[in-house]
């Protein structure tokens, strides 16, 4: 009897022990390089952080994160990311009804009720089109290159929502906790006998859409714009910086780095956390160096994809090369790639920006 109840105790105090183990908000990714966020013994006896972990975007009414140093980060979709941080949402590029030729994003723009920004990356439908209906509805102010500001001064949304600014330097501007350096970027510009060779090869092997679905994307392909100036003059980067220190780099086109970011990131040295575009190059050895260009200017601690998924019948941009290649140069490169509204949180409160 005394040997049972014994045995008991020891289950039940074994039992305890791995819940206080596992009772952490979250895994930061970078908690294998970092030993302050891997011994933080306060942070390791709290409990799970639901915004942390669960499917659904803060701005369709998931969970925020508890402390206000946690970020919390989704992708939805093409170079689609939110941002949740101290009780604000930042939604980088707007493209989420795609239309039924592409996956489910597992929401609908519809869905999204509540966010402070959005910051758009270039004024191609693929990043834009779901830009206005989002903006009109949670009263975010939506920020763009010229020629993606007169796509949506075409739009339902409210002039004095949106914000227009070229990346060339002195438009930083605070929005919460977020505070946001537009940079000129520059779009990609993959080889045309690659894109003509693979996208013939899509078209002659993928199945025919339907005129309904043909339909529906050219409603969806209207909501943006496919003026010439948006390769040089209306792709930008943003800088993002949050209140903690931590530093993001948004870029939503896989194209060459520009002097303008080259500046840009001179004056600050690197961030903690970049979100890429994969190239449209095709080639492993074409979207890996322009990652690798990323990474050289950037200066990341943690990379995370975007613009690698496509439509049903297509053909996703493969991210393990660009990872390979990215680790081949740099070993202690965090590498992240989740599917839809996965979150990945980061302790804010450690970062580049302080010593550690
Ligand atoms: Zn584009």
């Amino acid at each position: 009897m005394a040997k049972r109840a014994f045995l008991t105790i020891t289950l039940l105090a074994a039992a305890a022990l791995a819940q206080t183990a596992s009772a952490r908000p979250f895994d930061d990714p970078r908690a294998s390089q970092f030993p302050a966020l891997d011994n933080d013994a306060a942070a390791n006896t709290e409990p799970r952080d639901p915004a942390c972990h669960a499917l659904t975007l803060a701005a369709t009414g998931g969970a925020m994160p508890k402390n206000a140093g946690t970020l919390a980060v989704r992708w939805t979709g093409f170079a689609n990311y939110e941002l949740v941080y101290n009780g604000q949402i930042l939604l980088l590029d707007a493209y989420f009804d795609r239309g039924r030729l592409y996956p489910s994003l597992g929401f609908k723009a519809d869905d999204i009720k509540r966010a402070n920004g959005i910051l758009l990356g270039h004024g191609h439908f693929d990043h834009m089109s779901d830009a206005a209906s989002v903006g009109a509805r949670t009263g975010a102010i939506v920020v763009g290159a010229p020629v993606t500001t007169e796509k949506l001064a075409t739009q339902a949304i409210e002039a004095k929502q949106v914000r227009t600014v070229t990346g060339r330097g002195g438009e930083e501007f605070q929005l919460g906790s977020f505070k946001i350096e537009p940079i000129l970027g520059r779009h990609g510009e993959p080889p045309p006998t690659l894109v003509d060779a693979f996208e013939g090869a899509l078209r002659r092997t993928a199945k025919q859409p339907t005129d309904e679905e043909l339909a529906e994307q050219v409603a969806i392909r209207a909501r943006g714009t496919s003026d010439r100036r948006v390769v040089a003059e209306g792709t930008i980067a943003y800088l993002i910086t949050l209140d903690s220190g931590f530093r993001i780099y948004y870029r939503n086109s896989g194209g060459r780095v520009t002097d303008y970011e080259k500046a840009a990131m001179a004056r600050v040295g690197r961030v903690d956390l970049a979100l890429a575009a994969v190239a449209a190059s095709y080639l492993n050895n074409l979207t890996a160096e322009q990652g690798l260009e990323y990474l050289r200017v950037y200066k990341p601690d943690v990379f995370m994809p975007a613009h690698h998924d496509a439509a049903n019948h297509g053909l996703w941009r493969a991210i393990e090369p660009v990872f390979q290649a990215l680790k081949d140069e740099k070993p202690d490169l965090v590498t992240v790639s989740k599917t839809y509204r996965e979150p990945t949180c980061f302790d804010t409160r450690v970062n580049n920006g302080k010593p550690r």
